[in-house]
């Protein structure tokens, strides 16, 4: 009898655990949402007068007529890109808070693989030419024709890793592969289904390399390899998190394969077909 009443009170000490842990789950949750909202808020709030700075800066050192000398001229020149690295990160953050919120819109559309890989191409080679780096766009024959997805935030996603790519590169090469994934790769991945077509994309470069320890972190918001102390390259630390964030809203994933000194290679894998889409839709809307 005793044996019996000993276990009773243990499985009611259990019970309680079990409910303040869930309470405790629940507040902190409720208290994320309340960060994520303010955040969005905020961002919106900073845009409006930050586009009257940047505005008003840029004006000033496009028109001769206003009279600045030179100093000044440069001064409203610095005014103005640092106004515009403050307004990239106020994106980032709007669009990470509204990821978490869930209030990122996303619309499927048919999105035409030529014509995006075009894109970029024209987008980049600018980049590629100030730095001396060779750049190339393959679309390879096996890639799809075209793939249902919402075509800003995939633009997002290879932007933020073609901008990183670029950065983190002094010689050699960026490229872009686009192609249709193998069935294996996704399935490795536990991702959709046999029946399901993915897409592809894979962007390389010749840079600096990641080392091994760090391939996780760098996906988590506002981590940078080399920490905030002896920070060398600009950016917000928050791209990744952002194309991390994306690639799962679009039903994919994104990873990195690199070496610290041997350059690095991310690839990204989403879905191409509606039929895909559709069942990954089901379950989110489940959860
Ligand atoms: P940001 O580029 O603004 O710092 P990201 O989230 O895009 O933020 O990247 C996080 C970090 O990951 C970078 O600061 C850098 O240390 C590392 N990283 C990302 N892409 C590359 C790359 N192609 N080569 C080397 N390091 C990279």
């Amino acid at each position: 009898e005793e044996r019996t009443k000993d276990a009773e009170l243990k499985s009611e000490e259990l019970q309680a655990a079990k409910e303040s842990l869930e309470e405790k789950a629940r507040e902190l949750l409720q208290s994320s949402k309340y960060k994520s909202e303010f955040l969005a808020n905020m961002s919106h709030e900073l845009r409006t007068p930050l586009n009257s700075i940047l505005l008003l800066s840029e004006m000033m050192t496009d028109d001769p007529n206003h009279g600045l000398n030179e100093e000044q001229i440069e001064f409203a020149k610095v005014i103005h890109s640092s106004g515009q690295d403050l307004l990239n990160l106020i994106n980032d953050i709007l669009d990470l808070s509204k990821v978490e919120v869930g209030k990122l819109d996303i619309h499927f559309e048919e999105v035409n693989i030529n014509e995006f890989a075009e894109r970029l191409n024209r987008h980049f080679m600018p980049f590629a030419k100030q730095k001396n780096l060779e750049f190339t766009v393959n679309v390879r024959e096996n890639a799809p024709h075209s793939v249902f997805t919402d075509e800003q935030r995939l633009q997002q996603i290879i932007k933020n890793l073609l901008s990183n790519a670029f950065k983190f590169t002094e010689k050699g090469s960026v490229s872009v592969s686009v192609e249709e994934a193998k069935r294996q790769e996704y399935l490795e991945l536990s991702l959709g289904k046999e029946a399901d077509t993915w897409l592809k994309v894979v962007v390389a470069d010749t840079g600096i390399g990641i080392p091994e320890e760090k391939h996780e972190e760098i996906f988590e918001a506002f981590q940078q390899v080399d920490g905030a102390t002896m920070r060398k390259y600009g950016g917000t630390g928050l791209g990744l998190s952002i194309t991390k964030e994306f690639a799962y809203l679009l039903g994919g994933v994104c990873k990195v394969q690199s070496r610290e000194g041997a350059g690095s290679s991310f690839t990204l894998l989403v879905p191409s077909l509606p039929e895909g889409l559709s069942e990954l839709e089901e379950i989110r809307v489940k959860e």
